[in-house]
């Protein structure tokens, strides 16, 4: 079962989150026919929203979206607040280079933009260029520019398995030491950026043992587990809701053969339309 995993060290200095998504992310990849590139960045997108997510409070919508002019044009992910998680990739598949996460390679000059949609809220977004050669080592450039909030991450792959841990630097305590907390906060980035991928992916460990291992020295809570899952909320009736606001001009322009065939882009479902429904 997929894992989201918060966790608190050294007494509540910083906190973070180990995620494992393999279930969601073949779920999701299984709706697709994707060639293995785009699986693979559709794979880091997966993990990577569920990471930038985990620890925000909202009651709604995050979505990544990474969009460029290079062979992959764009790759979309939402997860709601409870986890539940679609996505897809829009391509050249002629295009697409073999063997290679390289953010030049597939996505040329391209920007990552995250938001958060919440119901009777404006939406939050906010865009990351897409400067560093991996999608982890530009999300943690970007950590380190906006000096916000100390957070550092390791995303690690195999094959289509993806692992995550990301730790974030609470607000310091008034009496707290700066000096002190610069330690802390190293040590916690070595500590965290020596886990080996053998531990990661051994299926004998659980997030608990690997967590204990790695950190059990500064003091290390584990909170309650989240589940995250692939689910797509497409319907019938939304569809029905959209094409019944075009006009009757742009709706007949849709028809084909007597009929309108809309597919979700997230999961392929496909609904058909007739004249009488309109
Ligand atoms: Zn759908």
């Amino acid at each position: 079962m997929d894992i989201i995993l918060p966790f608190l060290l050294d007494n509540g200095f910083s906190r973070g989150v180990y995620i494992n998504a393999d279930e969601t992310i073949a779920d999701i990849l299984k709706h697709h026919a994707y060639p293995k590139a785009v699986e693979q960045v559709l794979a880091d997108t997966v993990i990577l929203t569920f990471a930038l997510s985990a620890n925000l409070k909202y009651n709604g919508t995050f979505s990544l979206n990474i969009k460029g002019d290079g062979p992959v044009k764009s790759v979309f992910v939402s997860a709601t607040h409870d986890f539940q998680a679609r996505g897809y990739a829009v391509f050249d598949e002629e295009k697409l280079p073999e063997g290679t996460l390289s953010n030049t390679a597939l996505f040329g000059n391209a920007q990552l933009l995250f938001s958060i949609a919440q119901p009777g809220q404006e939406p939050y977004q906010g865009i990351i260029m897409l400067t560093k050669e991996t999608l982890e080592e530009t999300v943690s450039d970007y950590f380190k520019q906006s000096e916000q909030i100390k957070t550092n991450l390791v995303l690690r792959r195999q094959n289509l398995s993806r692992r995550c841990l990301l730790i974030q630097q609470m607000p310091l305590k008034p009496d707290q030491d700066l000096e002190e907390a610069a330690d802390l906060w190293e040590t916690e980035t070595v500590l965290l950026e020596s886990v080996r991928d053998a531990e990661l992916f051994d299926a004998s460990l659980s997030p608990n043992d690997i967590l204990y291992r790695l950190f059990h020295a500064n003091g290390v809570t584990v909170f309650e587990a989240k589940h995250p899952t692939f689910f797509c909320p497409c319907h019938r009736s939304k569809m029905e809701k959209y094409l019944k606001s075009l006009s009757p001009e742009e709706r007949d322009s849709l028809f084909i053969d007597g009929k309108i065939t809309a597919e979700c882009q997230f999961c392929g479902n496909q609904f058909i339309f007739n004249k009488e429904d309109f």
